[in-house]
């Protein structure tokens, strides 16, 4: 076979993947290996429901110094995803525990990074860096980059990202480093965390309605009242997303997500049509986070001259079919039917002190 001088090239890249053992980053090891790179994938934890396609897969707390040293060592590029996270059940505890974490993680990879002359750098921020003001209505105007500032994220989770995008601009002007910045609006898909307390909301109400379904009783809780709005992007678009931001030369944080907002009672409503299954939501106390949330998409189309394209339904057909095999699997297995049926038709809502 014929090499090509682009695939050559390619072939020579390596790069680092961090948080390669959770939900983004396994997906990004996937893409990256097609693409011809050599991928040495870090976590603390292997992947859940796959093998990794990576090259090398090392364990290590990205938290420590000398681990993040060794894990960008002999690297041309970094893709930073390694953080502790999760849905609102958990970041709106938590805090401590989250910023202490996320804070050792990033610090410590730009900076080891830096040290091993690695050439770009690409760090996952989120829509969560926000400020709680902008986002008090259901029907919110979509955010755009700019809307930053004056800052004031609802949670920890939030401040943390605003730092760490802040330390990859100073990284960027100090030192030359080509850093890049990507704001997250959630993403979703096959592979992600379904349960357990991390979850978020697409995954929780897949598993809920699957639920719902396979054991013939309808009803389904929901935090809030459910008007609260959001939009969801699906996980091949996210990835997508990253390896055009990492090639472009934009350095300054961009959206990444879809500007289709619905209420997460709608959220419910597509499911229940994808599972065929009529539903009853029970509205019940629990952490909705703000109000409202929509992702101004302007910037990104003007930029990577491309936006997400796999629509809401297509996402959501493909994550519940996955979803509810799961829930079947579960099932199946469980030697107390009754306490599983339990387990997974709750969401984990945590409280102060949050263990
Ligand atoms: P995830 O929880 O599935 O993946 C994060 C990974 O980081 C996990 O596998 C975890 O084990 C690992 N990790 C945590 N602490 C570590 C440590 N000390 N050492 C080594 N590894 C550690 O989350 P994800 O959804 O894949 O998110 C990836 C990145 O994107 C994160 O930085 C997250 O904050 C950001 N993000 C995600 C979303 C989303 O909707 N999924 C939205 C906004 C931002």
């Amino acid at each position: 076979m014929r090499i090509r001088p682009h695939d050559y090239f390619m072939s020579q890249k390596k790069v680092l993947v961090t948080g390669a053992g959770g939900f983004i980053g396994h997906h990004l090891v996937t893409e990256l290996k097609k693409k011809g790179y050599w991928v040495r994938g870090v976590d603390w934890k292997y992947p859940e429901f796959q093998q990794s396609a990576a090259d090398e897969f090392e364990l290590l707390d990205l938290r420590r110094w000398d681990n993040c040293l060794q894990a960008t060592r002999g690297v041309d590029e970094v893709y930073a995803l390694a953080a502790d996270m999760g849905g609102m059940g958990f970041i709106s505890c938590h805090h401590s525990e989250i910023l202490h974490n996320n804070s050792l993680i990033n610090i410590h990879t730009l900076e080891a990074a830096r040290i091993q002359n690695v050439e770009r750098y690409f760090y996952t921020s989120s829509a969560c860096i926000y400020p709680e003001y902008k986002q008090t209505d259901t029907n919110v105007t979509p955010l755009k980059e700019s809307d930053a500032y004056p800052a004031m994220p609802q949670d920890a989770y939030g401040w943390e990202k605003l730092i760490a995008e802040h330390l990859c601009t100073h990284y960027r002007e100090d030192y030359g480093m080509n850093t890049h910045i990507v704001r997250f609006h959630n993403i979703f898909g096959p592979n992600g965390t379904w349960i357990g307390g991390r979850e978020k909301a697409p995954a929780a109400l897949c598993r809920k309605i699957a639920v719902a379904k396979l054991t013939e009783n309808p009803v389904i809780d929901i935090w809030g009242d459910g008007e609260q709005t959001r939009s969801f992007c699906y996980i091949d678009d996210c990835v997508k997303g990253i390896y055009k931001l990492m090639q472009s030369d934009y350095y300054k944080p961009l959206n990444l997500g879809q500007d289709r907002m619905v209420s997460i009672n709608q959220l419910a409503d597509i499911i229940a049509t994808i599972a065929d299954y009529p539903i009853e939501k029970k509205h019940i106390a629990g952490p909705e986070g703000v109000r409202g949330r929509n992702s101004d998409n302007t910037l990104l189309r003007d930029i990577l001259k491309w936006e997400p394209e796999i629509s809401l339904e297509d996402g959501l057909a493909r994550t519940y079919s996955w979803i509810e095999g799961l829930v079947k699997e579960r099932l199946a297995s469980a030697p107390d039917k009754k306490q599983v049926i339990e387990e997974l038709k709750t969401s984990k809502i945590f409280s102060a002190p949050c263990k």
